[in-house]
């Protein structure tokens, strides 16, 4: 059977990615490897739509927001997180252990925060050394408004804007440099069409001034030091060099496309998607939907293990389940990267497949045709 991958990291990753990491290893001090870097260094700051820096740390994503709370705070610094899922929760944990003073706001799953309540909260706490948001909240298929926040949260205080970019770049608008973003995190098994195994962090002009005064204590997970060996087109230790040979190819995938396009496809995509899984009688679970990833609640009466038994192991697709209290009540397909109209297709009928096999009623076809129509009409 053919597996096929819609969950939101990892991703599926082309065949020329994976081909390019099946090369004999290169020594990352060779002039060789040097090309690549300061190739891949180019295509991230596109990626990124910013001049600034955008440095790689071998870590999973979460070692990208670790490294920028200890780079940009203090024991002691106020920081606003929102947690509006795991995600931003997990923002709220960071600053909890490194800094110890945490204003966390709640948000309920599926929403998002509303620009002007970051406002009341920075007027609370004039004191805010820094809000983190997240952009694409992974756990509920749920957007912020990255632009709106940023603007005000410059207007209103001279904290630092750091984003868990790490579901948004690359499938939605983002714009680092127009945007007053101070940090953006994004990881390689996400919209990268990569492997795990790389952060990327990109690093604003004010941030670096924080970053470089910093005496809070850290050592591998540096950003002070993997932006001195930016600037010489280097890497602190040994990079994750076959990881950083596959994201130059795929990096070079997204320049060809043209990151507006591949915004836009993304955004194709999760209309589609969320016109299908409508066509079967589910709802959507989230009121700001995320291009990379489509929340729905399941059918009344559909068991999540039966669907997912049959899903998983009768149909070789493999997507998210809820979390937390919403396992079971919701999942997640994946449109986050090496996605086609075609995919879309597929994952649609596959769901379909699965629903008639624990007998769940519903017109065949249904969900299938509004993904066609939804493309017919794009
Ligand atoms: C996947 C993900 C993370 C965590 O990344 P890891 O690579 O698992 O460490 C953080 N934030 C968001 C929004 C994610 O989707």
């Amino acid at each position: 059977m053919k597996k096929r991958l819609f969950t939101p990291g990892p991703t599926p990753v082309p065949e020329n990615v994976m081909l390019r990491m099946a090369e004999p290893i290169v020594h990352h001090r060779n002039p060789e490897f040097r090309e690549i870097l300061e190739r891949v260094h180019r295509n991230l700051a596109y990626l990124f739509q910013t001049t600034s820096p955008v440095v790689l740390l071998s870590a999973s994503g979460t070692g990208g927001m670790e490294a920028s709370i200890t780079g940009c705070f203090r024991r002691g610094d106020k920081v606003i997180t929102v947690n509006g899922g795991k995600f931003g929760e997990r923002w709220g944990k960071l600053v909890r252990t490194f800094t110890g003073n945490c204003v966390e706001e709640t948000v309920e799953w599926g929403r998002a925060v509303q620009p002007e309540r970051i406002v009341e909260l920075l007027k609370e706490h004039p004191d805010v050394r820094g809000v983190c948001l997240t952009h694409s909240e992974t756990s509920t298929g749920t957007a912020t408004d990255i632009r709106a926040i940023s603007g005000l949260v410059h207007e209103h205080s001279d904290a630092l804007v750091l984003v868990d970019g790490i579901t948004a770049v690359g499938a939605h608008e983002f714009r680092f440099d127009d945007w007053g973003v101070d940090i953006c995190i994004t990881g390689s098994q996400k919209g990268l069409m990569m492997p795990p195994g790389l952060a990327l962090v990109a690093i604003s002009e004010r941030a670096r001034d924080i970053v470089r005064q910093n005496d809070a204590p850290c050592f591998y997970l540096s950003l002070a030091k993997a932006l001195d060996s930016h600037e010489a087109n280097d890497t602190p230790f040994t990079p994750a060099i076959t990881l950083v040979i596959g994201l130059d190819e795929s990096l070079e995938m997204i320049r060809r496309e043209g990151v507006e396009n591949a915004w836009l496809r993304h955004e194709r995509l999760a209309a589609a998607c969320r016109r299908g899984a409508e066509a079967l009688g589910m709802e959507l679970f989230s009121d700001a939907p995320s291009f990379a990833v489509t929340t729905v609640r399941l059918p009344e009466g559909v068991d999540w293990n039966a669907f997912n038994t049959s899903l998983k192991y009768n149909n070789g697709i493999t997507v998210a389940a809820g979390q937390e209290s919403y396992k079971g009540k919701i999942f997640r397909i994946s449109h986050l990267g090496y996605y086609d109209e075609l995919d879309m297709l597929t994952v649609i009928g596959g769901v379909e497949r699965a629903l008639k096999e624990i007998g769940h009623p519903f017109e065949t076809g249904a969900g299938v045709a509004a993904v066609q129509q939804a493309f017919l009409e794009a």
